[in-house]
This record gives structure tokens, C-alpha cells and sequence, in this order.
């Protein structure tokens, strides 16, 4: 892969939106993607790895529990420096942001939000170092877009609760040490349990052939009779809008993290434009590449404004879970066609390992399905504006 070079855009001067803080963290982030993920991604995406021995330094930049107190291990930072960093992270790669994002947002979030003091104690310092890696398990082989349908179980037995079921598409299975499991118990209401590596009846097959996400490991959880003593229910919060709860604080960093990589794409394609001469000019001298080029950073420029303002509102309190819907959806479709037309003015080459483009675009197909498919964000867009439910 070449040098990275990446010179962040930012036209509408949005930076001046920002607190000191915010571009500390943000820079930091930025620093540490250019100095330790960029020069080995492309070898891991090739190979199909997480590079886990990153897992370190995303701790010590704050990417595991931004926003959780430092009480309990994490960096007690704003909403924006949170996004600020899934940002920078998916700017290097969305695997790796996915791997952030689920550990902060899929696995903190709830143990800190629907957690008792001693869960909160015992998982939250080792999850914000990283010394442990969590994973969530909410979607199951027939039930994706609709979780409320899930068939995973758990029955009372007195002493301890006992589990059983199985979850698919979970990332950082295979390597996770607890895993937040959605799961119904007799009455058929929500609740998640924390299960640990090594409880007997609890396997993690990881799942290969992925075109998509490569360097992010992903996996099944099952659950064989699995024993689960019964403090390792979070006793807080029960029903679909606990799950639900969390993806709202996933999907609000994907939408920062969805501009990252079109910020990587855009940059990347406008520095080659002006390197590449055909017809005895710059490509970039072209109409129809800078209308290409012009749109891309129009575009940009949009979500970032909207994402910033966004981020004030989370700050607040207020952002609800449609408008974060609403920047998930919107972000990440911004995001893949600037990958595919940033693809295009790369030629040939823009296929190849040697720029980031392709792998980018590839990545996107998951964030686009993901923590929501495109379809379904238009769907809880259009039932908060028309008061109609058009899911069933
Ligand atoms: C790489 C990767 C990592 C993932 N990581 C996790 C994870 O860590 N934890 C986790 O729990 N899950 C994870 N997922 C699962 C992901 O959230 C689901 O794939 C997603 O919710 C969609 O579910 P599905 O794949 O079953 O598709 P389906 O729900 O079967 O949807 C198929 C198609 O039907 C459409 N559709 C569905 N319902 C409707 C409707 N009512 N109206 C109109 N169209 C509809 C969808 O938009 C989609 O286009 C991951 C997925 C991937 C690919």
C-alpha cells in the first residue's frame, strides 16, 4: 500500500465548530491511524485478520468506552470526541471502527447503562483497557432486521438461569471474553445476560469468506445449555428498546465513522486526479472528474455540518433515535458512492491494494446492512414523520 498521505478535508471551515479538546482526541486519533494502522491494513484486509495486537493503542486513544466515566476505566469525553474518533478510526478502516464501536457502544454502553454497580466494576476497567474484548449478540439466523422475533432462550432453574439458542453476524466473537446476549426468558421478555469464554455449552465459530470487513473478525454464538449464574443479568433496563438503546449509540458513531471513509476516498482520488495525466493533461482537468470531485466534497461537507449538530444534541440529550437513524442512513450512502466514483477516477489502479478506495467500498456494503439495514433507517424515518407504521 502506498505512503499514507491523507490531508483531512474540510471546507466549510467545521473545524472552527470544534473545542480544543475535540481536536486533541480527534488528532490523536488521526496520528495513531497514519502511524499504526495504515501501514499494515491492506496486509490484514488481505489476509482476512484482525490485527489484534492493535487492540493496545485503540485503548490508549480512547477508543473502548470514550464517553464512560474514568471511575470505571474509560475517557469520560463528550458525544463529539467520541464520533470525532470512530471518525479517524474509519478513516483507516471500518473493520476496525466496527471492532471500537461494538466494544464502546454494543458492550460498555449496556453494562454501564443497564449494569449494576459490581458488573459495571468488574467488566468496564478491563473492557476500556483492553484486556478484554466483548462482542453483542442481538441478531440470530431468522431473525435480522427483526430482533423482536428473536428465538434465543433462557429458563429460571433456581440457582442459575439456563441459556440456549444461537446468534449469527456477531463481530469480534471469536475473540471476545464476555458477550452481551439478547435473549427472551419464559414470559417472553428481553433481557441481556453477560456470558463468558469458557462457561461449558458456549462456542464461538468464526465465519469466513467475508468480501466485506476483512480485517474485522466476525462470528456465530452458541448456546448449549449454558449455564449463566444470575448476576450476570443486567437488571436495569428489559424489552426491545434495551437493545435497541445501544444500537442508537452505535449508529450515532457509525455516521461519524461514515464520513471518515469518504473523507479517505475523496482525498485519495483528488490527489491522484491531479497526479495522473491522460491526453496530455491532469485527469483532475477534466469536467467530468471534477464534477465527480465537486459533488464528493459538497457532500462531505453536508454530513459533516449535520453530524456535528447531531453530536450537540446527543451532548444535550435530545438527539432522538430517528435523527440518528437518519445520519446513519444518510451518512453511510453518502460514503459508499463516494467510494464507488472515487473508484473510478483511480482507473485500473483503483482496484488494487495500493489504494485504500476498494477496500473501503467493500467495507461500506456491511455499514450500509448493518446496525440497521439502508431500508429499515427509511422506515423508522418515515413512521417518526408520518405517525404510520410501514414495517408490517
Ligand atoms: C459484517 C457484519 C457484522 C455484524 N455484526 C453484528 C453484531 O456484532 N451483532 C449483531 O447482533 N448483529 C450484527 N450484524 C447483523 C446485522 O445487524 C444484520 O445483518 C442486519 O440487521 C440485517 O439483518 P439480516 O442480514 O438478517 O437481513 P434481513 O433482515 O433478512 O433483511 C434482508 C433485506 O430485507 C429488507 N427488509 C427487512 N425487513 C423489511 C421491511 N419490514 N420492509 C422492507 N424491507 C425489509 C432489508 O432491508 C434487507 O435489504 C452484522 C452483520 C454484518 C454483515
Amino acid at each position: 500500500m502506498k505512503p499514507d498521505l491523507f490531508q483531512a478535508p474540510d471546507y466549510f471551515q467545521v473545524d472552527d465548530l470544534l473545542t480544543e479538546e475535540h481536536k486533541l482526541v480527534r488528532d490523536s486519533a488521526r496520528e495513531w491511524v497514519k502511524k499504526n494502522l495504515s501501514p499494515v491494513i491492506e496486509e490484514y484486509a488481505q489476509k482476512s485478520e484482525f490485527p489484534k495486537f492493535l487492540v493496545k493503542g485503540l485503548a490508549e486513544i480512547g477508543a473502548f468506552g470514550a464517553y464512560i466515566p474514568e471511575e470505571y476505566g474509560g475517557a469520560g469525553m463528550d458525544q463529539i470526541s467520541y464520533g470525532l474518533i470512530m471518525q479517524e478510526l474509519e478513516r483507516g478502516d471500518s473493520g476496525i471502527r466496527s471492532a471500537a464501536s461494538v466494544q464502546s457502544s454494543l458492550v460498555m454502553y449496556p453494562i454501564f447503562t443497564y449494569g449494576n454497580e459490581t458488573q459495571r466494576k468488574k467488566y468496564l476497567p478491563k473492557l476500556a483497557s483492553g484486556e478484554w474484548i466483548g462482542c453483542f449478540g442481538l441478531t440470530e439466523p431468522n431473525h435480522g432486521s427483526n430482533p423482536g422475533g428473536m428465538e434465543t432462550k433462557f429458563k429460571d432453574m433456581g440457582d442459575h438461569y439456563l441459556l440456549n439458542g444461537a446468534k449469527m453476524w456477531i463481530s469480534n466473537s471469536p475473540i471476545a471474553d464476555v458477550a452481551v446476549v439478547w435473549a427472551k426468558n419464559e414470559e417472553g421478555r428481553i433481557h441481556g445476560l453477560l456470558v463468558e469464554r469458557g462457561m461449558e455449552g458456549f462456542s464461538t465459530p468464526e465465519t469466513h469468506n467475508k468480501w466485506s470487513l476483512r480485517a474485522s473478525i466476525t462470528g456465530e454464538l452458541i448456546f448449549d445449555n449454558v449455564k449463566v449464574p444470575k448476576e450476570n443479568l443486567l437488571p436495569n433496563k428489559s424489552g426491545l428498546g434495551a437493545p435497541l438503546g445501544c444500537l442508537d449509540s452505535a449508529r450515532y458513531g457509525i455516521s461519524w465513522g461514515a464520513i471518515g471513509a469518504a473523507m479517505d476516498c475523496y482525498d485519495t482520488a483528488l490527489r491522484y486526479a491531479k497526479e495522473r495525466t491522460q491526453f496530455g493533461k491532469p485527469i483532475a482537468q477534466f469536467q467530468l472528474q471534477q464534477k465527480k470531485l465537486a459533488e464528493m466534497i459538497t457532500e462531505i461537507t453536508k454530513a459533516q455540518i449535520f453530524t456535528w449538530r447531531l453530536g450537540v444534541l446527543k451532548n444535550e440529550g435530545r438527539a432522538s433515535s430517528a435523527q440518528i437513524s437518519m445520519a446513519k442512513r444518510n451518512n453511510v450512502e453518502m460514503a459508499i458512492n463516494i467510494a464507488r466514483e472515487a473508484r473510478q477516477i483511480l482507473g485500473g489502479m483503483g482496484i488494487t491494494g495500493d489504494y485504500s478506495i476498494m477496500r473501503h467500498s467493500m467495507n461500506l456494503e456491511s455499514v450500509i446492512t448493518y446496525e440497521g439495514t439502508h431500508d429499515v433507517h427509511l422506515l423508522i424515518t418515515g413512521l417518526d414523520i408520518t405517525g404510520l407504521n410501514a414495517f408490517k
